[in-house]
């Protein structure tokens, strides 16, 4: 069933009205001010939410903050940062040594067996598969 409530993709409210859009996602009222304050940038997408919540803790350690937002369409969870952080945080995740895929046009990472990049909809090479 699908369910066309809208949600913030930050804390999860319902939004009452119309949602406000940040990266192209849903935000409630609450979250709108530090959103739009900001120029947010994807720099990965993750199926599991445990796996976005490593990557967060991974640049938290090098002094980049993150924001985890929920994703629907794909279904997962995005990791933002802020966009001024954007090389360094491709650096940090590149270091991190795993087998990782990295989206060749906008560098995003994201899991393993996409066809298509979940942030820009490059398709994804075979062999990176
Ligand atoms: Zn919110
Ligand atoms: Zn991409």
């Amino acid at each position: 069933m699908m369910d066309d409530t809208e949600r913030c993709s930050l804390c999860g409210a319902v939004i009452e009205g119309k949602a406000l859009s940040v990266a192209g996602m849903p935000v409630c009222e609450k979250h709108r001010d530090e959103a739009e304050k900001r120029i947010w940038s994807a720099v990965g997408y993750y199926r599991r939410d445990a796996l976005a919540e490593q990557r967060k803790k991974e640049l938290e350690l090098n002094g980049i903050g993150s924001l985890i937002a929920r994703s629907s369409e794909p279904p997962g969870f995005r990791l933002l940062i802020e966009e001024h952080d954007r090389s360094l945080a491709q650096e940090v995740l590149s270091a991190l040594g795993e087998r990782i895929a990295f989206c060749t046009e906008c560098r995003s990472e994201f899991d393993e067996g996409e066809l298509f990049c979940p942030s820009c909809g490059a398709k994804v090479p075979e062999r990176d598969r």
